[in-house]
């Protein structure tokens, strides 16, 4: 089973900067793997373990910095890594991004059988890459993904989803694409063979031409969403109390949220 892991670097940090344009200050910050990618990875490789044959192409779009973080999946026993790197793809919003990914998956692993994705990056944390990759391939997507079971004798993977109401097990047929929530479980950790093994491991570069993409369809240029406004939550342990009328603490609420920006006041 040919396997295509993706994977995503977000700022190290819970202080996060704005640029001027209303996007996240990316530059300048330690990076770290996405959280959520980390059980996504550990699911791709209960699959490997499981199923003969299976090799794992992990795949980021981010900068050129982003290799460190694709040698440590490496290490944890992925096979190959992929970065997706081009100065022409800054700025991307999800809409981009998913285009652009599933371009480079395209590219370099056509005959895929699966991609893995977390279910959010802790960053931009809208659920939507994954599946808007899923949607420009033209395949099927399970969300919400906590585990695999086994793979049947036609090749359908069993795999069980967390949903609000409880968990479903679910027969996906293949080539599909899923998102993985997190466990219960600790993650594993690199041992020694593995982080050699990965140092020695060529890292593949896409550039906008290598995945056949135009300038248009990503970046800036192919994102549409805009963002207009970004603020930071207000912690309510600040919050104060009042004794006051329905009339009164509906024009205070109004007032306060006006004064943070939230609404418009009218
Ligand atoms: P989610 O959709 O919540 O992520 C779900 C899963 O998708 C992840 O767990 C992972 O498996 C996969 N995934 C998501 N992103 C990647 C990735 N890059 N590589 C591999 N797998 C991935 N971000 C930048 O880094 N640089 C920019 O210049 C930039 N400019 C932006 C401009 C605009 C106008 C907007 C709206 C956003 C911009 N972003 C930029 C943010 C970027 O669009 C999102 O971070 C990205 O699309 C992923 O969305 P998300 O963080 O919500 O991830």
């Amino acid at each position: 089973m040919k396997i295509a892991l993706c994977v995503k670097q977000v700022p190290d940090t819970t202080d996060i900067k704005w640029t001027e344009h209303n996007t996240i200050q990316r530059e300048g910050v330690e990076s770290v793997i996405n959280p959520y990618d980390l059980y996504a990875t550990e699911l791709a490789l209960k699959i490997k373990s499981n199923v003969p044959e299976t090799e794992i192409t992990v795949f980021t779009m981010g900068p050129m910095q982003a290799q460190t973080m694709l040698r440590k999946v490496l290490a944890l026993g992925c096979d190959e890594a992929v970065l997706i790197s081009d100065k022409k793809f800054a700025g991307s919003d999800t809409y981009a991004t998913g285009l652009t990914i599933s371009r480079a998956i395209r590219s370099v692993l056509p005959d895929f059988d699966l991609i893995v994705c977390g279910q959010f990056a802790v960053d931009g944390d809208t659920a939507q890459t994954g599946p808007a990759i899923a949607n420009f391939l033209e395949i099927p997507q399970v969300t919400y993904v906590k585990d695999f079971e086994s793979a049947d004798e036609f090749g359908n993977l069993i795999l069980t989803r967390e949903l609000e109401d409880g968990i479903e097990t679910v027969s996906v047929t293949l080539p599909s694409l899923i998102c993985v929530l997190n466990q219960e479980f600790e993650t594993s950790r690199a041992r020694i063979n593995g982080i050699i093994s990965a140092s020695k491991k060529q890292i593949r570069v896409c550039s906008i031409d290598d995945i056949g993409l135009v300038p248009e369809k990503t970046g800036i240029k192919g994102s549409p969403t805009y963002v207009s406004k970004a603020f930071r939550h207000v912690s309510l342990h600040n919050a104060k109390k009042y004794k006051m009328n329905t009339d009164d603490s509906v024009k205070l609420l109004d007032d306060t949220l006006e004064h943070l920006g939230v609404c418009e006041n009218g």
